[in-house]
């Protein structure tokens, strides 16, 4: 996956489809996607267990091997990999220009409730210097909601949409109006509008009906030359 918003950058973004396999209980078919991109499995950093929280952790190389339970990464280093599990969250890419850093987020309603975006954002740069872009996840078509559940977003009125006496929900909307408040420039902010209910392609944890389910890989790396 490219996002428009990272053109001239020097990072590198992916997201896995079905056809790579399950990224959350196969580590084989993790390390595989990512020799198949032609990146260094080594390098590649997640979480041990995603817990819908909202820690932010600095991933080194020296800290590589550290089994984690967290939902953001940001990295310093070239050639590292941050990646996070996802199937219907939001995956956010960043890439900050002037700490020269990139960050990779897991973020799901819950995450969004818990202003996970931000506990990342605010350990980088300038805002007004940050790209930022969010991958495939579910979409305001499917993703219906308890009133309750549309209480906790009250404060993004524009985010909730009713439709045949059932409210939805926009949680891509809710994670640029986070990223604006910030102090993000709206030309800095892309939204992939690709839902991963529809996809045929992708896995869902809605389409699954909340069974046990198969996750996709998204990451991102500040490019990395072997000859540095
Ligand atoms: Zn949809």
């Amino acid at each position: 996956v490219t996002f428009d918003v990272f053109t001239d950058c020097p990072v590198r973004t992916f997201f896995s489809n079905k056809t790579h396999g399950d990224m959350k209980n196969s580590e084989q078919n993790r390390l595989e996607f990512v020799k198949a991109l032609g990146l260094n499995p080594k390098l590649l950093f997640g979480a041990e267990q995603q817990v819908h929280g909202k820690e932010v952790f600095w991933v080194t190389k020296d800290n590589l091997e550290t089994k984690i339970e967290c939902d953001a990464f940001i990295t310093k280093e070239p050639g590292i990999i941050v990646s996070v599990r996802v199937a219907d969250c939001l995956p956010v890419y960043v890439y900050d220009p002037e700490k020269k850093a990139v960050a990779m987020i897991h973020a799901g309603w819950k995450g969004l409730a818990q202003n996970i975006i931000k506990e990342a954002v605010i350990q980088l740069g300038k805002p007004e210097n940050i790209r930022a872009a969010v991958g495939p996840c579910i979409q305001s078509c499917h993703f219906e909601v308890t009133g309750e559940l549309a209480r906790v977003f009250a404060k993004y009125p524009q985010a909730i949409e009713s439709r045949d006496n059932k409210i939805f929900i926009d949680l891509p909307k809710i994670a640029q109006t986070q990223l604006l408040s910030l102090g993000l420039k709206a030309e800095n902010i892309e939204l992939s509008n690709k839902c991963t209910y529809d996809s045929e392609d992708l896995f869902s944890h809605r389409q699954n009906k909340g069974k046990e389910t198969e996750t996709m890989l998204a990451g991102i790396q500040l490019n990395y030359t072997s000859s540095s």
